[in-house]
């Protein structure tokens, strides 16, 4: 803000230094103007030039709060100044009134009723001429019709007169006052000494008494010089000097103007104001101009550095090139990135300059397919090895200014990564080789022990069958438990690994009745259910259901399923089989009410020697190779599914959907909706609608 003109920083110093600074202005308002009412024409109502119109208006823009108080000082001393020199009271008061009003009008349409009047772009310069002929307009309809009620001056007379020295001295003094110090541009002295002598010594030419050639345009160009070149204070001075120059040599009888000066001279004065008006407008407009250019400049340049810092220094190549006329490729920008990609430390000027030959058979980049797509203009990835990197590169057309095609290139450094990817899968086929190695071992030693428990469960049997003692017949019944229950984990042991090998071989398929099947597995758990008092129901159609698939491995996967719904059912529970016939297949449910699987605990009961922990877990015998082996089964050899739904409270119930046909697979999951409810067992709906006997 301190950056603004005169006006501006006083609009914002301290409150006495304004309040000082402006009465001083308004002071000055009063003897400038008694000065040109002084020196006026002998026998003219109005004065040949008005420079106090300028300073009026600076003291009302500096003034904060209300520029009506700072306009009403412009009055007070406009009325004094003409009273002191004896004017009419009428023409006194009217003039006074004029002249604040006017200063109070420019200077709130030039700062828009704000703080600050700038003269920075071309918008504020129009802005201020817009203010100068508001102004202007003022001070000659006010003026004029006081002249003609008071002195019967007539109106159009008194109207250009005071508009043209009135406008001519704002458009010349206040820009003074409201050029922004930031627009000090750096000035190179010799330039301004003699651009200043070029402008004098035009001014003096073309106004130096005697000669009055018709040549008033000819300054114009010295001071275009100076507004292309100099600061906008300058222009501004620069102004100043030739109002003074022109006004007073004409005066003198010099210049186009100086022959009026003689026979009539408000017709001399209106024509220097109109020249002035002229050349300030210009001048100030080109200043404007120029400033505005000057900022675009700054802000494309800091913003292409910017752009530059983060292209520049960045891992990733950029190339940016254009296909000029057709059939050259001028590379704009490229970073070190980019080059190092291409082969290169340093951007050949052929690149840039010239640009490089896209015909056939020419190279362009020396990278072959890179080439080639230029050529043919056509987007493409690719990579590129060079000096033991590997790049991976993104070339992409545009569509640039006109006609012309913008072709960018993107080299992305992937060598680490190709290196993590390299890695990763290393490790990975190393742990799959683990894996291998470590279920060989398993098997082979599940095999080894095969062979002893076979020979000690057979002389166990003998042992059972044998007339023993009551200590040797218990000893003998924990033997023969212990020695079945490793039996059975040998062969659960040996059956998980024969179906986790990949070339785990399929048993032959036959046709047979599903329902028969089921019955016969309920009747092989009695055993285990007679045992812990639990029942065991099977629900079914009466019609036989035929399915061609494995019934041993079936038979393996109701068995287990069986075990697990007889095991954690309580004492005197119910176990119910259901057996339906679905769309695509057979889906048989073991429901059974004991403590059920809690919720977070579902998806781990697939995997091997998961065990829940819990009280009414713990103390039910098993090693966890069950439903691993089940959804083995099921999935891998008999192409269905198997889902568990529990509550978690009030019981479990496992359903199993086998394929009409084992080689038509049913897809995983079966049922949208049922799968969710694995995890919310509530929502799942026990099957007792079905249609059963
Ligand atoms: P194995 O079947 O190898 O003799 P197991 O029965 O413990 O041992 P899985 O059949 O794999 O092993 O079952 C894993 C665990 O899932 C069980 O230990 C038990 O905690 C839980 N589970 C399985 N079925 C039921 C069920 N019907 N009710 C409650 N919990 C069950
Ligand atoms: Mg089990």
């Amino acid at each position: 803000m301190g950056q603004g003109g005169l006006a501006t920083q006083l609009w914002y110093a301290t409150p006495v230094v304004r309040r000082v600074s402006i009465t001083a202005l308004i002071l000055l308002v009063g003897v400038v103007s008694y000065a040109s009412v002084a020196f006026r024409e002998p026998g003219s109502p109005v004065a040949a030039w008005w420079p106090a119109a300028g300073v009026a208006v600076v003291a009302v823009l500096a003034s904060r709060g209300s520029r009506v108080m700072a306009s009403v000082g412009v009055l007070v001393v406009a009325v004094a100044a003409n009273a002191l020199v004896g004017r009419e009271p009428g023409l006194t008061i009217g003039y006074g009134i004029a002249n604040a009003a006017e200063a109070y009008v420019v200077a709130q349409f030039a700062s828009r009723g704000g703080p600050e009047a700038r003269l920075d772009s071309l918008r504020d310069v129009s802005r201020f001429i817009g203010a100068a002929i508001l102004g202007a307009i003022t001070i000659g309809v006010i003026g004029s019709v006081t002249a003609f009620l008071v002195v019967g001056v007539d109106i159009p007379t008194t109207f250009f007169s005071l508009a043209a020295s009135h406008g001519s001295a704002i458009l010349v003094v206040a820009p003074i006052a409201l050029v922004s110090r930031r627009l000090a541009r750096g000035v190179n002295p010799i330039e301004l000494v003699a651009q200043i002598g070029v402008l004098a010594g035009l001014v003096l030419f073309v106004f130096w008494p005697g000669n009055v050639l018709p040549l008033a345009f000819v300054p114009l160009v010295a001071l275009l010089w100076a507004a292309f070149r100099l600061p906008t204070t300058l222009v501004a001075i620069e102004l100043l000097l030739l109002t003074v120059l022109t006004t007073s040599l004409t005066g003198a009888g010099g210049g186009p103007f100086g022959p009026y000066a003689e026979s009539d001279p408000r017709v001399a004065s209106l024509l220097v104001q109109i020249f002035l008006i002229v050349h300030a407008g210009a001048a100030l407009f080109v200043s404007a101009a120029r400033n505005d250019w000057a900022n675009v400049l700054t802000q494309l340049g800091a913003r292409e550095a910017l752009l530059r810092g983060g292209i520049v220094n960045s891992d990733t190549g950029i190339l940016i090139a254009e296909i000029m006329d057709g059939d050259r490729l001028r590379v704009v920008g490229v970073n070190p990135t980019a080059l190092r990609a291409l082969g290169r430390d340093r951007m050949p000027p052929t690149w840039g300059v010239v640009g490089l030959r896209i015909a056939r058979d020419e190279t362009i980049f020396g990278v072959a397919e890179l080439d080639d797509a230029v050529r043919r203009r056509e987007a493409a990835r690719l990579e590129l090895d060079r000096d033991g990197r590997r790049f991976e590169v993104d070339l992409a057309l545009h569509d640039g200014a006109g006609d012309a095609t913008v072709v960018t290139m993107v080299f992305t450094d992937v060598t680490a990564r190709n290196e993590r990817e390299r890695r990763a899968l290393d490790a990975a086929d190393r742990l799959r080789e683990l894996n291998r190695q470590k279920d060989d071992f398993i098997a082979s030693v599940s095999h080894e022990l095969r062979t002893p428990v076979t020979s000690i469960l057979g002389f166990v049997e003998d042992l059972e069958s044998a007339d023993l003692g009551r200590g040797e017949r218990q000893a003998t019944e924990v033997i023969a438990r212990n020695a079945r229950r490793l039996a059975d984990v040998i062969e659960d042991v040996l059956e998980l690994g024969t179906l986790s090998s990949p070339a785990s071989a399929a048993r032959a398929t036959s046709e047979f009745d599903v329902v028969a099947l089921v019955r016969h597995c309920a009747q092989d758990t009695e055993g285990l259910a007679v045992g812990r008092e639990v029942r065991i129901e099977v629900r079914s159609a009466d019609a036989p259901l035929m399915i061609r698939t494995v019934p041993q491995d079936v038979t393996r996967v109701l068995a287990n399923l069986l075990s697990n719904a007889v095991k954690f059912s309580t004492r005197g529970g119910l176990v119910e089989m259901f057996v339906a016939a679905e769309d695509r297949g057979v889906r048989i449910d073991v429901v059974d009410h004991g403590p059920g699987i809690p919720p977070g605990a579902l998806p781990h009961v697939w995997e091997r020697f998961y065990r829940i922990e819990g009280d009414r877990h713990r103390d039910v015998p098993g090693t966890g190779l069950g439903l691993p082996i089940v959804r083995a089964l099921v999935e891998q050899r008999l192409g269905g599914v198997v889902e568990l739904h529990s509550d978690g409270r009030t019981g479990t119930t496992a359903r199993v959907l086998l394929p009409w046909d084992r080689d038509t697979r049913i897809p995983r999951p079966y049922d949208e909706r049922r799968d969710a409810a694995t995890e919310y067992g509530d929502e799942f709906d026990q099957p007792a609608a079905i249609g059963l006997s």
